[in-house]
């Protein structure tokens, strides 16, 4: 018990604790002084000068009026005495409980931001660290070598590239992450456009898997901040052709939803195992691999970009999702209603 007290002073939530109870002491104690000094000046008040009417009320046979007096106030001078140590002991135990209370209180969010804080900066760590290790080891493999081939110098080259673009990748997603939450004006914002904008980013790489993407967005005005919005939406499109098979097609619509609009990209592609649902909106989370037959390239952040986005301007993001058959991710914004 005693251990266990001394192990609590000395966390952070301990040391809030005592000051928190400093505090409360302090309080009482100050008060209790002045009620106690108020109180004794009223019970040293000098008595009113002898009369008729004080003599034939106070005088009680051969005790005199101002000793009876005396001995009065200083027998409830020592009974406020008490009664206030009392108080301040009562005080002291009520203290010790409420302050831990109100340490936990307030240290509680504050140790939850620091330990995510610390995990970001963990396994921002981690994520760094494999292609620095694959630079690191490639180059010094080819500087142990006596010799070395044009071809092999190219190749290591091209290598050394690679991973300083997955580098150049994986900088950018992490800035990204950390600058979604300053701007968070909103206005009205079309969303055709907003769609429009998004594809442009994918055209190349749809292309690529001749992955078709049908636009099926009507005319609406959404209320929304039109980069933030651009920015989830490309997320969304990019995951879809980066999980699409060969020759597969995505679907964009935006219908009626609640008060709102409801924007769905709907690809058929490997879809998503029910057991990685629950967490792939979380930073660095990515579905095992061997459940969709084949890796992509990436980080395990564009979703965790996205959702910190959706929570900051109240939108809400969904997924449904079956392996094999494909996922449909819906973004709900509330629409501009016209006065
Ligand atoms: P990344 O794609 O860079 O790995 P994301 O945060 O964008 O990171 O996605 C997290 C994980 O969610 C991905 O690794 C993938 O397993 C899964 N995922 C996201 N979008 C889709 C999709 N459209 N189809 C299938 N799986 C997806």
């Amino acid at each position: 018990m005693l251990v266990r007290a001394r192990n609590f002073l000395h966390t952070r939530t301990g040391h809030l604790a005592l000051t928190y109870l400093a505090i409360i002491m302090a309080m009482t104690i100050v008060f209790s002084i002045v009620i106690f000094a108020i109180a004794s000046n009223q019970f040293d008040r000098p008595l009113p000068a002898h009369g008729e009417f004080r003599i034939s009320r106070f005088t009680d046979g051969d005790t005199d009026i101002d000793t009876l007096f005396l001995q009065r106030a200083s027998e409830a001078k020592a009974g406020l005495l008490i009664s206030l140590l009392v108080l301040n002991v009562g005080m002291l135990l009520f203290g010790v409980w409420l302050s831990i209370y109100l340490a936990r209180l307030t240290m509680e969010p504050i140790e939850h931001a620091m330990e995510e804080q610390s995990r970001f900066v963990s396994d921002a760590s981690h994520e760094l660290r494999t292609p620095l290790t694959a630079l690191q080891s490639m180059n010094e493999v080819a500087l142990r070598r006596k010799k070395i081939t044009e071809s092999e110098a190219r190749e290591l080259a091209a290598a050394n590239v690679d991973q300083a673009a997955k580098l150049h990748g994986l900088t950018s997603s992490l800035l990204g992450l950390i600058a979604t939450n300053h701007d968070t004006k909103q206005g009205p914002v079309d969303l055709q456009g907003a769609v429009g904008d998004a594809m442009a980013t994918v055209v190349t790489a749809a292309q690529q898997k001749h992955v078709t993407v049908e636009d099926k967005v009507p005319a609406v005005t959404v209320k929304a901040n039109q980069s933030q919005l651009v920015q989830v939406i490309r997320i969304l499109l990019d995951n879809a052709v980066k999980y699409s098979n060969d020759d597969g097609e995505i679907t964009i619509t935006a219908k009626p939803h609640g008060t709102g609009v409801r924007l769905s990209v709907i690809d058929k592609g490997v879809g998503i195992h029910a057991d990685d649902l629950p967490h792939i909106f979380s930073r660095f989370y990515r579905a095992d691999a061997s459940r969709s037959k084949e890796q992509q390239d990436g980080y395990g952040i564009g979703l965790a970009i996205a959702k910190s986005i959706s929570d900051h301007m109240r939108w809400n993001i969904s997924v449904h999702s079956t392996l094999g058959k494909g996922s449909t991710f819906s973004l709900d914004l509330p629409t501009i209603t016209k006065s």
